[in-house]
């Protein structure tokens, strides 16, 4: 099926076109300019920029493809989670297009589709899939069964999300927002062993009860205190190590739990998305983590796994072809949809 997608849960307005899991378009604009001043995504601000560039992002993406809204067979918006009234701005979008055109209009949910993606570049997930979903306010372990309808999530963070703790210690290093393309990159030229920094929920304690969750928030803490240390011992910070420490740190442990579920449940393909998906470190230790363990690893070009329309169309096309029924138009938002509800 052709399927529009849409996207306006955080601070990118997406708009892509797919046909299956073919992409034929993907136009994102980013109010991320304009949040940085604050240090990080003021909703109305967000919501603002979504209404002044939704058709405009639509257009790029008509151009692209070379067809329009009269052409698809179904829209796809994602109705949750993320900031409501940023949310509102693509679900009314999406509605208009909808009665406008006469199409039919799926919710989808944020989340499954930021799994969903890696479909437009590996292909369809041909069997049960485990994936580590790692985004600005999630950190989740899934068991992808049927991406269009069976989700089961193993684990998740207790405390901070890991792109929230990318984003927090960026701001202790003095780095801009958002912090973990920051990171990423002057970690490159630091030592990851330089410091040790704490894994959070892997002693043996928690080997059980918290066997697929993740802790940031005490990493963070510790990030905290080590460079307040090195200030009262009037000691110049070397951003790069402390940087690239905490990056291994967050990295580390989640390649370790993600591989133990994929082992646990005796699953041999793991995919990886969400915005922290583009982190290097984490692309390169989950392929050596996952290969010496027989694991076969699919993870998306970084531009596909921060927030777009692509990935709202490629979900949107898998469910249509399932012959899911459509949403209502009375399809509300969702701030906190959790990933097991697929299509609302
Ligand atoms: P969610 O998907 O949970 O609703 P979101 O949509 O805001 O949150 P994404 O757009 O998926 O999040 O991801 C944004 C997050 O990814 C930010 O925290 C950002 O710092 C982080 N991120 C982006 N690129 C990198 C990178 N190269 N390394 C580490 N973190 C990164
Ligand atoms: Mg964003
Ligand atoms: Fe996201």
């Amino acid at each position: 099926p052709l399927v529009l997608g849409i996207e306006s849960s955080c601070d990118e307005t997406g708009v892509g076109i797919v046909r299956g899991t073919e992409l034929l378009a993907h136009a994102v604009a980013s109010s991320v300019e304009e949040h940085v001043r604050f240090g990080g995504v003021v909703p109305e601000v967000a919501s603002r920029a979504h209404l002044e560039a939704m058709v405009p992002t639509l257009e790029q993406a008509y151009a692209q493809a070379g067809l329009d809204v009269s052409d698809v067979d179904a829209i796809a918006v994602t109705c949750g989670p993320g900031l409501s009234g940023a949310l509102l701005v693509g679900v009314a979008a999406a509605k208009a297009l909808a009665v406008a055109h006469d199409k039919p209009l799926y919710g989808l949910n944020h989340l499954a589709a930021h799994v969903a993606v890696d479909q437009l570049e590996h292909g369809r997930f041909d069997r049960r899939v485990a994936a580590l979903l790692v985004s600005g306010g999630h950190t989740e372990i899934l068991l992808v069964d049927d991406i269009a309808s069976d989700i089961t999530m193993l684990g998740t963070t207790i405390d901070d999300a890991a792109g929230e703790a990318f984003d927090k210690v960026a701001r202790l290093l003095g780095l801009p927002y958002p912090g973990g393309p920051h990171i990423d990159r002057v970690a490159r030229e630091g030592d990851g062993t330089a410091i040790a920094f704490p894994r959070g929920l892997t002693a043996a304690k928690d080997a059980e009860r918290y066997r697929y969750d993740f802790s940031f928030s005490g990493l963070k803490s510790a990030v905290s205190r080590h460079v307040q240390h090195e200030q009262r011992m009037g000691r110049q910070i070397d951003a790069a190590d402390v940087a690239a420490s905490f990056q291994d740190a967050v990295v580390d442990v989640l390649t370790r739990k993600t591989v133990q579920a994929c082992r646990d449940h005796d699953v041999d393909t793991l995919v990886v998305g969400g915005g922290v998906a583009a982190n290097g470190r984490l692309r390169e230790m989950v392929l050596a983590r996952a290969e010496a363990a027989g694991i076969e690893v699919r993870i998306p070009r970084p531009g596909l796994c921060t927030d777009n329309g692509a990935m709202v169309a490629a979900l949107g096309a898998e469910v249509v072809a399932r012959g899911v029924a459509p949403s209502s138009l009375d399809l509300p938002v969702d701030s906190s949809l959790p990933v097991t509800r697929i299509v609302a």
